[in-house]
Formats: C-alpha cells, sequence, structure tokens
C-alpha cells in the first residue's frame, strides 16, 4: 500500500489553497463542506471561485501571488495552479515544513491525495487508486452510491444517540457488539430509511432496554420488479431484494431479477398462469402474513407494477386486517416499458389524449366493459391479458363505433431480449397472430400511436 488512508479533521484549522480556476473552486466546494477556515490565494478568480468567497465568510482571500510566509500555521495546502514550477516551489516548501499537500494533477509531488468520496454524512465512503486510475475510482465510486439509500447518514446519526446508554446499560462489550450488529442488521434500519423514525428510535430502545433482540415482527415488501429487462428495477426495489430473507415471486419476474435476490433468501413460486392458478390468492395473503410474524422480512415481488393489475392491494388487505407492517415499492408497469421499449408513445399531440390501462382478462368468456367509452378515437387503450380475447375486443370496438382500420400491436416479452411487436389493425390483427406462435406475457396496444411504429424504435432493431 503506497499511501495510507485517513480521515482529516479539519474543523476550526486553517487550510491554503493557491489558485483560484475552476480545479481551485472543485476542491473549495468540497472543503467548505467542514467547518474548515480556508485561506484563497490567487491574483485573479474564476467564477465560480468567487461565488464561494461571496457565499463564505470563512473563505479569506488575498489578490496576490504566492508567498513563503502563507505556509505559516497552515495545516494542509492546495496547490492548483496552472504554473507547474510554482506547484513545485509550493510542495518544495511544505516539505520543509512537514505541510501535507497535494497538487493537483502532479501526483509525484502530492504528500496526500484526495480520494472519490460517498457523502452519507456521518458515513463517508472513500476511494482511491493512488493516482493510478482516477477515472476507474469515479466510476467504482458510482457503483457503490446506488448501494447506500440516501439517508443512510440518517441512521447512523440515530444510532449515535444511543451510544452512551447502550454503554452505560451493557457493560460486557462483546454483548454490547452482538447487540449492535442485530439492530444494524435488523429491521430498525428498514423503519428509518422508510421514513418512520419514531419506530425505529422505539425499537432500537426496547432491544437496548431488554438486553437481547426485542422480538420483533417482520416485514413484507410490496415490490414491483418491472416488466422484464433488470435495469428497470428502482433502486429501492433492489435494496429490499438484497436484504429479503425470504421471497415469494410468479411467473412475470424474469430469471435475470431473480439472480438480483439475495443469494441466501428462501425462495417461493407462486406463480399463476392463466387458467391455472396454482397458488390461491387467499393462500399467498395468508402465507405473507405468516412469514411476517416469524420475524422474517419477506419479499413479495411482482411483475411490473403491484399496484396495477397486480393484486396488491388483497395481499395488503390481510396484512393490515393482521397487523403485520408492510412497504410497497412501484414498478414500471408493463404499459410503459412495453411502450418505450417498442418505440409507441402513449399519448401523442396527433393521436391521443389520454390513455388507459385495460384488463382483457375475460370471467366466464364475457367482460363487462363499456365498449361505446373505448370506441373514441382520440385515446390509446393498453389491454393487458388480451391475447385470448384479442378477436373479441377487436370486433367489439369495431362494433362499437371505432374504425376497422385503427393500427393495433401486439408486444410479446417486451422489454427482453426476446420482445416481439406484431402489428396491424383491428381487422387484421387478430388473423396476423393467429399465423404466428405468440407466447406470453403480451400486451395489447390500439390507437393512433401505433402508426408510428417502427419509425421510433430503438431496441433490438
Ligand atoms: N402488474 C403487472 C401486470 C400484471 S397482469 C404490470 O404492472 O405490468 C399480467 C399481464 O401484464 C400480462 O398478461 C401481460 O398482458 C402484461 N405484461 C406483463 N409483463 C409483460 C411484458 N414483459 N411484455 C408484455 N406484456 C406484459
Amino acid at each position: 500500500m503506497e499511501y495510507f488512508p485517513l480521515f482529516h479533521k479539519l474543523d476550526g484549522k486553517q487550510c491554503l489553497v493557491v489558485g483560484g480556476g475552476a480545479v481551485a473552486a472543485r476542491k473549495i466546494r468540497l472543503l467548505l463542506k467542514t467547518q474548515v477556515r480556508l485561506h484563497l490565494v490567487s491574483p485573479k478568480l474564476h467564477r465560480e471561485t468567487e461565488e464561494l468567497q461571496n457565499q463564505y465568510a470563512r473563505l479569506q482571500h488575498s489578490a496576490r501571488e504566492f508567498q513563503a510566509q502563507d505556509l505559516n500555521a497552515v495545516e494542509l495546502v492546495f496547490a492548483c495552479t496552472a504554473n507547474k514550477s510554482l506547484n513545485a516551489e509550493i510542495a518544495r516548501l511544505c516539505g520543509e515544513k512537514r505541510i501535507p499537500v497535494n497538487v493537483v494533477d502532479q501526483p509525484e509531488l502530492c504528500t496526500v491525495i484526495t480520494p472519490a468520496i460517498i457523502d452519507r454524512t456521518p458515513i463517508l465512503v472513500a476511494i482511491s487508486s493512488s493516482s493510478a486510475a482516477p477515472v476507474l475510482a469515479r466510476s467504482i465510486r458510482q457503483q457503490i452510491e446506488k448501494l447506500l439509500p440516501p439517508n443512510l447518514g440518517k441512521f447512523a446519526t440515530l444510532l449515535s444517540g444511543f451510544r452512551k446508554s447502550m454503554a452505560a446499560k451493557i457493560s460486557d462489550s462483546k454483548q454490547r457488539l452482538r447487540l449492535w450488529q442485530q439492530i444494524v442488521d435488523g429491521p430498525a434500519k428498514e423503519l428509518q430509511l422508510a421514513g418512520r423514525d419514531k419506530d425505529a428510535h422505539k425499537l432500537i430502545q426496547q432491544t437496548i432496554d431488554q438486553g437481547v433482540e426485542a422480538d420483533v415482527q417482520g416485514e413484507v415488501y410490496l415490490v414491483g420488479a418491472g416488466p422484464g429487462d433488470p435495469e428497470l428495477l428502482t433502486l429501492k426495489a433492489l435494496r429490499l431484494m438484497q436484504q429479503a430473507d425470504v421471497v415469494l415471486y410468479d411467473r412475470l419476474v424474469s430469471d435475470g431479477i431473480m439472480e438480483l435476490v439475495r443469494r441466501d433468501a428462501d425462495r417461493i413460486y407462486v406463480g399463476k398462469q392463466r387458467a391455472e392458478h396454482s397458488v390461491p390468492q387467499e393462500d399467498i395473503n395468508l402465507q405473507l402474513a405468516r412469514l411476517a410474524k416469524e420475524g422474517k422480512r419477506v419479499l413479495r415481488l411482482k411483475g411490473g407494477d403491484p399496484f396495477i393489475f397486480g393484486r396488491g392491494g388483497e395481499e395488503l388487505e390481510t396484512l393490515a386486517e393482521q397487523g403485520v407492517s408492510f412497504q410497497v415499492v412501484p414498478g414500471i408497469t408493463a404499459a410503459s416499458g412495453c411502450a418505450s421499449y417498442a418505440g409507441i408513445p402513449l399519448t401523442h399531440r396527433d393521436h391521443a389524449q389520454s390513455v388507459r390501462f385495460i384488463t382483457g382478462h375475460l370471467k366466464s368468456d364475457k367482460t363487462n366493459l363499456r365498449w361505446p367509452e373505448l370506441a373514441s378515437g382520440d385515446q390509446t387503450l393498453v389491454f393487458y391479458m388480451g391475447l385470448v380475447g384479442l378477436p373479441m375486443i377487436c370486433q367489439s370496438l369495431i362494433k362499437a363505433g371505432r374504425d376497422g382500420s385503427t393500427p393495433a400491436a401486439i408486444i410479446e416479452k417486451g422489454t427482453t431480449t426476446q420482445q416481439r411487436v406484431i402489428k396491424g389493425d383491428l381487422q387484421t390483427l387478430p388473423g396476423l397472430v393467429m399465423t404466428e406462435v405468440v407466447r406470453a406475457p403480451t400486451l395489447l396496444i390500439i390507437g393512433g400511436v401505433v402508426s408510428l411504429y417502427p419509425s421510433l424504435s430503438w431496441f433490438q432493431k
């Protein structure tokens, strides 16, 4: 290891920045996140640096060239001038005085280097490539950034408030460590991240009071997994997927998405296929409640959005009745996913002023949809579960007055690498689909917007 990582406490200390350009501005902005006192020496200031100077009284500017006495009583120096020999001279003087110095873009002159930072104060993550590949360090930062929820710092602050009472209550250091571990890995964090500060506080207090983990109830996360492409998951969905103890999923959740669930989570398939409800809905509802009551973090993973033809509401009703706590995470619904990936805008000023999401699932082969309403021309109709009923849907719309030449498309396995679009119109589409082998899931889109296909397609061209 060429560099030893340390976190430098700068509050109230004096730092020097030489140079007033854009690079200096970036360093200054970062330094000012601490309570440092900054002396900036530069004959001229870049607009950004000037703005910072107007904003912060702690930033004192000397409009002149650098002088050796600027180094008096200084804890840390940044040399950010465009003049390489001046930078080298500053580094040499700092070396004499044993002051840590960072010289921009000249790692060989630096005694300290600045890492890429993820700031969730008081949690800080610093990543360094030891000056070998700063862009790689930044890219690693981006990856880690996604894993750390924005309000993680708040949780750390909450924990710090309990340190004294924990130490007073539990004298055995090993037991204390075990309890902290339980708290950090337990449901209090999730409560806090979900904005339930009071509940999180109560739970931690209980754990400390009892000296053992409080008899906690688990929780159910009802999470929308999107239409197929794993990259369409939300950050929150991903986080909850990675901390669940058990996952209940169905047919619409793709393998690529299941790959991202915590490796050691139990997996329970409760898949449903048309006319073959492998696990009755009522059983799923009860199972969710039971697992949560055993103290588990239960992930109920649903294709698309859980509140759009997902029966998410019914599952939650049972949980609410039984007093089980839950969270709901929206997902990209099939209509949005398929439309975007097929290049069919759902609304368009020339074609559709509104869009409807409709179930095409036929109970006892008859839908009770109001066809005359659906037949009016300025709207896009999106039928979920509409493949079997396709001929009936098209006929009913024509009968109710919608033009037979209205464009219509079936999108098969939208957003996945197997996506396929079959385009026709109300008259021709049922026939076209009959001649093909079409596999579920499929989405039916009807309306003028479909005429834009394939001019706007970009995916799998
Ligand atoms: N909650 C889901 C919908 C569940 S109903 C959502 O918000 O998307 C199941 C229906 O969704 C399927 O019959 C099909 O019509 C549609 N669907 C889901 N994923 C799809 C996909 N990747 N491609 C096409 N249609 C899809």
